[in-house]
Formats: C-alpha cells, sequence, structure tokens
C-alpha cells in the first residue's frame, strides 16, 4: 500500500524569518503524529526564499517523515538564467519539487513542454517531482476535464524510465476549486484521480500505476480531508490556504 502524502503549498506567503518561526510552532507536532504513523509523510513547501531558514529549523528539530520542497525551478543545470533556481541548488535543501501548479501555468505561461523538462531534471537530481494538473471552470463545466487532463498527463510525464516511473508524484487540482472554499467532492475528485491512473498505466503499466501517489488539491481543510482520504485512489492532499495555519498540524492528524 503506498504511504500518504500530505503537502503544504505555502505558495508566496512566509518570508524566512515567518517561515522558520511557523515550521518551529508545527514541527513537533507533525513528528508526534506521523512518529506513531509510517504510512504517512508530510512535506512543507514554502517559498524559495525560505528554504534555507526552514531547512535550518528542521535541521535543529529532526522530524522524521516531514521532509522539504520547493514550489517551482527551472531545468538547467547553471548559468545565465536571472532569477531562476537550478535543480542542483534546491537538491542542497530538499527532497521535492513541485512542478507545474496551475497558477505557474496560468501566471507565468508554463506548459506541458516546460513541466516535463523540469520533471526530467528533476529526477536527474534526485529530487522527488510532484507534477500537478487540473482543469480550469471552463474545461469542468463544458465537460473536457478528462480530455484536457489526458493531454497533461501524456505530455507533462512523458519519457520517463521505468523506475522514475514508479516514484513520481502527481496532484489533480481542478482549478475552479483552489482557493474558492469550494472543493471537489470526494466522489468527483476520486473518479478524476482514477482516471490519471488508469491513463497513467496506458503509458507507463499497470505497476507503475499502482505504485505513485496521487494527492488532490483545492480548499481542503481538517473538515473534508478525511472524504478524500476514504476514497481508494487518492494518496493524500496537496493543501494551499490551510497550509499556513495550525489547521494544517489538524489535517495531518486527521490523515493518520
Ligand atoms: P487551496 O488549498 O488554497 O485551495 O490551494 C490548493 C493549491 O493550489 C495547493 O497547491
Amino acid at each position: 500500500s503506498r504511504t500518504a502524502i500530505i503537502a503544504g503549498n505555502w505558495k508566496m506567503n512566509l518570508g524566512p524569518q515567518q517561515a522558520s518561526s511557523f515550521a518551529r510552532e508545527i514541527l513537533p507536532a507533525l513528528g508526534d503524529i506521523i512518529r506513531h504513523n509510517s504510512s504517512l509523510m508530510s512535506i512543507l513547501c514554502p517559498p524559495s526564499i525560505s528554504l534555507a531558514s526552514v531547512h535550518k529549523v528542521m535541521e535543529a528539530m529532526p522530524t522524521p517523515g516531514v521532509e522539504l520542497g520547493a514550489q517551482n525551478m527551472y531545468y538547467e543545470d547553471k548559468g545565465a538564467f536571472t532569477g531562476e533556481i537550478a535543480p542542483g541548488m534546491l537538491k542542497e535543501l530538499c527532497t521535492t519539487v513541485i512542478l507545474g501548479h496551475s497558477e505557474r501555468r496560468t501566471y507565468f505561461g508554463e506548459n506541458d513542454e516546460l513541466v516535463n523538462k523540469k520533471t526530467l531534471a528533476a529526477f536527474a537530481y534526485g529530487l522527488r517531482p510532484i507534477v500537478c494538473v487540473g482543469e480550469n471552470t471552463d474545461q469542468y463545466e463544458s465537460g473536457e476535464t478528462q480530455s484536457v487532463i489526458k493531454t497533461q498527463i501524456q505530455q507533462s510525464l512523458a519519457g520517463l524510465s521505468g523506475e522514475q516511473a514508479s516514484q513520481i508524484v502527481i496532484a489533480y487540482e481542478p482549478i475552479w476549486a483552489i482557493g474558492t472554499g469550494k472543493a471537489a467532492t470526494a466522489k468527483g475528485a476520486g473518479e478524476v484521480i482514477h482516471f490519471i491512473r488508469h491513463t497513467y498505466a496506458s503509458i507507463y503499466g499497470e505497476s507503475a500505476a499502482q505504485a505513485i501517489r496521487i494527492l488532490y488539491g483545492g480548499s481542503v481543510t481538517s473538515a473534508n480531508i478525511s472524504e478524500f482520504m476514504a476514497h481508494p485512489d487518492i494518496d493524500g492532499g496537496l493543501i494551499g490556504g490551510a497550509s499556513i495555519k495550525h489547521d494544517f498540524v489538524e489535517i495531518v492528524r486527521t490523515t493518520a
């Protein structure tokens, strides 16, 4: 059975000082919960400028089962790419990187081809990619969810090796559910996630598809996480707004 993941995407919130205080606040509780539950892990994803300060806190307060992740990166090794961060730089601090979040796709022009390059680069550097997919409101309302998701999966996740194919994490985040307080239903999200696993199996085979974790994201709180976790295809959550509040601890506690 798959180890569940509760990941917190802090988005553009909490600079180095605030991020380290928040990490210091939640780590003991997260550690207590996860220590007694080996089938659950948690990943904190602060803004890149706060990775070092949170990393320092995590070194001072070792918390098995809690890891550090970034929200984005570039795919080149190094060089003249002003403002970007290389995979090897993240690897010094992080285990994980979120790629292709809908906010990256919508506001910063990221497409599947770019997300694919980043995904392959993450693996090349030993980072665990969490690749995000999801349809927007128009696509949802016109019944295009499956075709949109299928293209995103085929193109963003192309060219993985057999080993990589069983290690990827996918996050299904319907854009209409992000930051709106209108979460998908567990049944609806579960159906799409089942479809994602099926689509993935047609590319990388059934055993890889059964191995990978697929998370739901979009208005998850401690009040609804257990409904999502009850669905056999849903392996955890990618939490936005609630991840920078104490509710994140409650989400992890509810999942454990
Ligand atoms: P919210 O939990 O704020 O809806 O955000 C979800 C998300 O985008 C996580 O990556």
